[in-house]
């Protein structure tokens, strides 16, 4: 099947339902929405493991746009979110535009035709003038290469792809990370397995949880007087902004919260030996910082030990450690987390001239501008693209900040009567510099440790730095001199 589209959108979680919705809102109907899974929802369709949840304010962690007064809980739990997903495809009637199952497998700029030519795994192939992609940068499993895995005779699955048909009770469970995954799905079935091993390669800060749920009166207050909803959001926004101090302007500041930590273990954990294990030793922020009532005391469990000797082999139906002590297991869990900075090496575009994005990526190191667009690469636009994630506050808000530059841009190319808009590469190299500039100084590099913010040379491509206003102000009008703008080439009318 081949289809012609205006606006071609890749995802259907936050970022590629937001930008639906601003597309019908401006009038649009000439677009689709093309999904790789048989469901929309993305991060929170994939992510169904026992206690998954957000780590951000509910009542932040959505759209703007449309207010959930409905929120159960302060955090609100995946089926929650995923059914606020539904409801907003629904609401907003994004349906009629989706394509299930539809894996887009390439991309590649036509300078003639001026058009992105799009492939999808199915055969399908799509032709449209503007190509954005909301495809998220954690939705890759990253399963490690673990020594002798081949010869385990066990169960093992990722976090994101979680074996509701395997049934854990009183098996012998190995846990492999100790990242925001792990430490929500292991209190929830600490209890009913066997044992459990957990392989801490890092410890990771971990904050209380100021979680709760709300009441019936609250949730009714916030149905009859939206306004109430709207300033407590706005009270989250600035509480949650304010941590960005120590994020980005000085991680000394980062003591005081360290300090609440450290006291919130010592409560949490009786045992000096197991808190000694548990301490990190690194700055706070320089990894994601997590938050949990729970993760502790299940590690306190006599059927649970935290093992921090790296994993040296796996055998039939055990894991060995670096102590050389052998550790029998019926199946193996990634805590893992995701492809993240190489989450872009999947996807096959080329822009102007045939260039390969992935590959002048892996070669010059990933630049962007504002995350959104590339030089070299028209009419393409990423949501939640490079340096635009968010260790402080919720990606929804820059999804929004992001959907909106679009929707400019989109408008750029109409009134201009443009068929190209190409960020001017000065222009991107400028907001580089200025960007790596303010990272450096960040805890994420000043911290003392390794993360996923990192690419393999240790620059950050991953994290926004700092106050997400500022990101919010710089994205709300697209200077039109960042951009050339070119018309499409007049065909002639044979007579
Ligand atoms: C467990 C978990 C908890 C999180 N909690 C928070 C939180 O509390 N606060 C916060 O700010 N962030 C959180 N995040 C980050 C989260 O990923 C983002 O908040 C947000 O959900 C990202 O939305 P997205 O639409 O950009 O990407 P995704 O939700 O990943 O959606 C991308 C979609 O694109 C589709 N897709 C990808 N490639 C293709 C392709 N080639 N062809 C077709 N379709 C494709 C995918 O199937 C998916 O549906 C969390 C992440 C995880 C994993």
């Amino acid at each position: 099947m081949h289809r012609e589209t205006k606006v071609l959108v890749i995802g259907t979680g936050f970022s590629g339902l937001g930008m639906a919705v601003e597309l019908r809102r401006r009038g649009e109907h000439d677009f689709v929405v093309l999904e790789k899974a048989a469901d929309l929802g993305g991060t929170w369709r994939d992510n169904s493991y026992p206690g998954c949840a957000c780590d951000v304010p509910s009542h932040m962690y959505s759209f703007s746009f449309e207010l959930n007064p409905k929120w159960s809980r302060m955090f609100a739990r995946q089926g929650e979110i995923f059914d606020y997903l539904q409801r907003v495809a629904d609401k907003y009637r994004l349906r009629p535009h989706i394509r299930f199952n539809t894996k887009v497998s390439g991309a590649r700029w036509d300078d003639e035709a001026k058009r992105w030519h799009v492939t999808t795994e199915q055969g399908d192939t799509y032709t449209a003038t503007a190509l954005v992609a909301g495809v998220g940068a954690l939705h890759i499993p990253n399963v490690p290469e673990l020594p002798g895995i081949e010869n385990f005779t066990g169960r093992t699955f990722h976090s994101a792809q979680w074996d509701h048909d395997y049934d854990l009770t009183g098996k012998r469970v190995a846990v492999v990370g100790t990242g925001a995954s792990a430490i929500q799905f292991v209190p929830k079935i600490a209890d009913r397995v066997g044992s459990m091993k957990i392989f801490q390669r890092t410890p990771p800060w971990i904050m209380p949880k100021a979680d709760r749920e709300i009441t019936e009166r609250e949730q009714r207050l916030f149905r009859a007087l939206p306004f109430t909803q709207r300033l407590y959001r706005n009270f989250v926004y600035w509480v949650r902004e304010s941590s960005a101090l120590g994020f980005a302007v000085n991680p000394k500041i980062m003591q005081f919260a360290q300090g609440i930590a450290l006291r919130h273990m010592k409560k949490q954990v009786p045992d000096p030996k197991l808190r000694e294990k548990l301490k990190p030793g690194y700055t706070m922020g320089c990894k994601r910082v997590l938050i949990s009532n729970d993760y502790y005391p299940a590690l306190s469990r006599p059927n649970v030990d935290l093992v921090t000797d790296k994993i040296s082999e796996v055998r039939e139906k055990s894991i060995v450690d670096s102590a050389g002590v052998e550790h029998e297991v019926d199946v193996i869990i990634y805590g893992t987390g995701f492809h993240v900075v190489d989450s872009f090496d999947y996807l096959d575009i080329q822009g102007k001239g045939g260039v390969d994005l992935a590959k002048q990526w892996r070669e010059k190191g990933i630049e962007t501008y504002y995350g959104i667009t590339v030089s070299g690469f028209p009419n393409l636009f990423f949501l939640l693209g490079p340096n635009t994630g968010l260790g402080h506050n919720s990606v929804v808000f820059m999804i929004e900040s992001q959907i909106r530059y679009i929707a400019q841009c989109l408008r750029l190319l109409e009134t201009h009567r443009a068929a190209e808009l190409d960020v001017r590469l000065e222009a991107q190299q400028e907001f580089n510099s200025e960007l790596q500039g303010k990272l450096t100084k960040g805890v994420w590099t000043q911290g003392g440790c390794q993360s996923w913010y990192l690419d393999a040379q240790g620059v950050n491509r991953t994290v926004w730095p700092g106050f997400t206003w500022r990101y919010w102000m710089r994205t709300k009008r697209v200077r039109a001199e960042d951009y050339v703008l070119t018309t499409a080439p007049r065909v002639k009318a044979s007579r």
